[in-house]
């Protein structure tokens, strides 16, 4: 695999927010989640968040992926600010520019493995051929070279965390983003896709913002952030 992020074309912080809030509200009931974040993703960069259930991790997530409206302060994805740019626009960014990694796979499953991959590429107007050829590359790159023909339900937990890994970082996006992306695994399995994350942020370049509640894989990353009380916290990676 020799291709890498962007490196050439990328700003040095690929991802970040000023003074990012959140309250949900539907109708009377008024939840703020937290309010005037601040957070740096360089190129290349791995960083952990870490909180209780319900400190607003996920919350988070969804807004630096630009899958939710902010309530207050702004995010930039390669130095774009989101909020500047149409629907469209956003989407066209986050295909280009951000991978996503779930707990649960959401592949499709009717598609097989290869498709499932090749589906980003083709949905940024790649030829077919080449992303093929690209997500054959990758599908292999986490040990699925014999499984591409299987659909989502002919594989193993761990193999469809891997597809949904390979899926993810096939367009060399410059940071990926993970919400418990091996919540869903026995421990063992859970180990070894976050080495296999790790492995591609070096490799490929793309930075990584995961979501975990597991401080043990949280150590392997760069950096840590606890995100409680409605603030993010440096944590020493010892802790
Ligand atoms: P975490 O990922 O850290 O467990 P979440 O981001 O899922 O936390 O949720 C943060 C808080 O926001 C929780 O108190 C949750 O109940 C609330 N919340 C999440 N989504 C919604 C929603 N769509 N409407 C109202 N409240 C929500």
């Amino acid at each position: 695999m020799n291709k890498q992020a962007a490196d050439h074309v990328l700003p040095e912080v690929v991802l970040e927010c000023h003074g990012l809030g959140k309250t949900y509200r539907e109708g009377d009931l008024v939840t703020p989640v937290f309010s005037g974040l601040n957070l740096s993703v360089r190129r290349r960069e791995s960083v952990a968040i870490v909180g209780a259930s319900g400190a607003g991790k996920s919350t988070l997530l969804h807004l630096l992926g630009g899958l939710d409206s902010v309530t207050e302060g702004e995010v930039l994805v390669a130095g774009q600010a989101m909020s500047a740019l149409s629907d469209a626009g956003r989407g066209k960014l986050r295909n280009h520019m951000l991978g996503f990694v779930y707990q649960f796979h959401h592949l499709l499953p009717e598609f097989t493995a290869l498709e499932n991959v090749m589906m980003p590429l083709l949905i940024r107007g790649d030829p077919v051929a080449a992303a093929r050829a690209d997500a054959t590359d990758l599908l292999g790159r986490v040990g699925l070279a014999h499984r591409l023909r299987h659909k989502p339900g002919e594989l193993s937990g761990g193999e469809r965390q891997r597809a949904a890994v390979a899926r993810a970082l096939v367009t060399r996006p410059a940071c990926v983003l993970g919400d418990e992306p091996t919540g869903n695994l026995d421990e063992k399995t859970a180990a070894s896709v976050f080495d296999l994350l790790l492995e591609l942020n070096r490799e490929i370049g793309t930075a990584l913002v995961l979501v975990t509640h597991d401080r043990r894989l949280a150590r392997k990353l760069g950096r840590t952030l606890e995100l409680t009380e409605g603030r993010l916290h440096p944590l020493a990676n010892q802790d």
